[in-house]
């Protein structure tokens, strides 16, 4: 996603992994990050609708899946290869999530001027 305010990618998808991405965790808590460019405080405004497509996409894989390959795959390959394909699958799930949560979200320039005086010790 694009930093509204200078126009550059925001943040990178590690930094959205690992970091509070420069936000104070009360400001993280709020949706909040700040641009890796130009340290503007930004706040989530909402999601592409590819973010919904993806999630639609990934609950299809899941239940077709659950319900068309677990049986199958418990017969060929027994339980316990079926678990780990299953915790493969789990991690995989994971990353697309966060990575559509990283790359789809529509971001908006947070006032920090005109913010009620609620942050005196940052
Ligand atoms: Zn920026």
């Amino acid at each position: 996603m694009r930093c509204p305010a200078c126009g550059k990618a925001a943040s990178t998808y590690r930094r959205f992994f690992l970091t509070r991405e420069g936000a104070s965790s009360d400001e993280r808590r709020k949706g909040c990050l700040r641009c890796q460019h130009c340290s503007t405080l930004l706040r989530i405004a909402r999601y592409h609708n590819q973010m919904w497509y993806l999630l639609v996409a990934i609950a299809i894989v899941f239940f077709t899946f659950l319900f068309a390959f677990v049986q199958a795959l418990v017969a060929s390959i027994g339980i316990r290869a079926t678990m780990a394909a299953w915790i493969v699958f789990a991690l995989v799930w994971v990353l697309v999530f966060t990575f559509g949560l990283w790359k789809y979200r529509v971001l908006e320039i947070v006032d920090e001027q005109n913010k009620p005086a609620e942050k005196a010790t940052a």
